[in-house]
């Protein structure tokens, strides 16, 4: 079956899908020069970065998630290096993360001079815990950033509850999670700030952006600071039709901000976001019809929830993950590793060795994981094709899961 018709197929090639062999890539987006239009009036306007296209898209959002406030970012990374001195986060404080995660998580910690602590994730789910946050707690903990991994969104308020009465910040990594649901809640709902990624693969792109949410409004107020060099207005309010109005520098901040270029794309995705994860979601089933029975596993569905459906990672035996993966390869499929355990990176390991050890699970899955093509125009006859190699791909490995949990 080929996707619906409301779903296009990005037909434009890729330097990789011009590549012969490739047959199945691991990511097709699902703009096309049809979207185009709202960027063109952007061009037609006399102003390109940071103005109202950005503010009706942060009205959207608010509305979308439900909360206070929305600020647009050029991506999810500079959006938390803005956002943890906005909360009065740096040196020597220490701050919660998973060590199942896009490295970008601890990165950010590191970038403000604060200290990235490794938790380890729940065995089934992958996500971080309260239990795992309440033993990670020390007396300079200032921050947890959960991490709503491939789509599925972590205890939020469970979180907050291991906390306590004590002064630390949730900022939820919601890079994967612009459709989540947990319990009847969005993110940014029980947090201090949930950040989104709209970098190119993830469910909602303009290239390379993100956004914050917050229903606080001091914070708000300090991010729009931190976002734009610490600067008291922005260059739309810099610019009015009363003439130059001075600007102030009251703290230190970054260059963080979305041009209405690339805001122009968003609005129509957001419209219909949920078309899309219907597709991802029925793909997804497909997925795990066809690999039930196998020796295969793949993170358990939290209940009361909406799955973003963002990646489908699977676990093999570690010892044959990296031939799974050649065999996948040389087949012509796009695979990816999403993620090998952050603490087993060089940069952590040299920094901090006792932290792989500490974490187990991430590790093991980590040493497992691949990810298999998943995004809206995948059709059926490719997702099938995906399906029989990476079962063919097994033959002959023997069948222990090795340290697979
Ligand atoms: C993509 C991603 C990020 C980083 O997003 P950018 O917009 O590329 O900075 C952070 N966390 C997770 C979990 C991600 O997948």
């Amino acid at each position: 079956m080929d996707a619906p018709s409301g779903i296009r197929p990005n037909t434009a090639q890729s330097p990789c899908t011009r590549e012969p062999s490739v047959k199945v890539p691991f990511y097709r987006h699902s703009l096309s020069p049809a979207d185009a239009g709202p960027i063109a009036e952007v061009l037609a306007s006399p102003f390109l970065t940071s103005g109202r296209v950005g503010e009706r898209v942060e009205g959207m959002l608010t509305d979308y998630f439900g909360v206070r406030h929305a600020a647009l970012v050029n991506s999810w990374t500079n959006g938390a290096v803005a956002a943890l001195p906005a909360l009065g986060i740096g040196a020597g404080d220490e701050v919660i993360v998973p060590a199942m995660t896009f490295i970008a998580t601890a990165n950010v910690v590191e970038l403000v001079g604060a200290t990235p602590v490794f938790s380890d994730v729940d065995e089934s789910t992958l996500l971080l815990t309260p239990a795992g946050v309440a033993t990670s707690i020390t007396s300079r903990t200032r921050a947890v950033i959960p991490v709503h991994l491939y789509g599925q969104m972590a205890d939020v308020r469970g979180i907050r509850a291991a906390l306590g009465s004590r002064n630390v910040a949730i900022v939820e990594d919601a890079a994967h999670a612009f459709e989540s649901v947990r319990d009847g809640s969005r993110p940014g709902a029980h947090s201090d700030a949930a950040i989104f990624s709209f970098y190119a693969t993830k469910n909602v792109t303009c290239g390379e952006g993100g956004a914050l949410v917050t229903n606080r409004d001091d914070l708000h107020e300090a991010f729009l600071q931190t976002r734009l060099h610490g600067m008291t207005a922005s260059a739309a309010d810099r610019f009015t039709s009363v003439g130059y109005r001075h600007w102030d520098m009251v703290r230190l901040g970054t260059k963080a901000n979305l041009p209405d270029v690339l805001a122009a794309l968003l609005p129509s995705q957001i419209h219909t976001v949920a078309e899309r994860l219907d597709r991802r979601a029925a793909l997804a089933a497909r997925y795990e019809a066809g690999l039930r029975g196998a020796e295969i596993r793949w993170p358990s569905l939290v209940l009361s929830s909406t799955h973003a459906r963002h990646l489908f990672p699977v676990h093999v035996a570690p010892q044959h993950r990296d031939t799974v993966l050649a065999r996948l390869h040389a087949a012509g499929i796009g695979v990816t590793v999403n993620y090998r355990a952050v603490p087993t990176l060089e940069y952590y390991r040299a920094r901090n060795a006792a932290a792989q050890r500490d974490c187990p699970i991430s590790t093991s899955w980590g040493d497992g994981t691949l990810s298999l093509p998943l995004y809206p125009s995948l059709t059926h006859t490719e997702q099938d094709y995906v399906l029989e190699r990476l079962l063919a791909s097994l033959d002959g490995l023997d069948r222990d899961v090795g340290s697979a949990a």
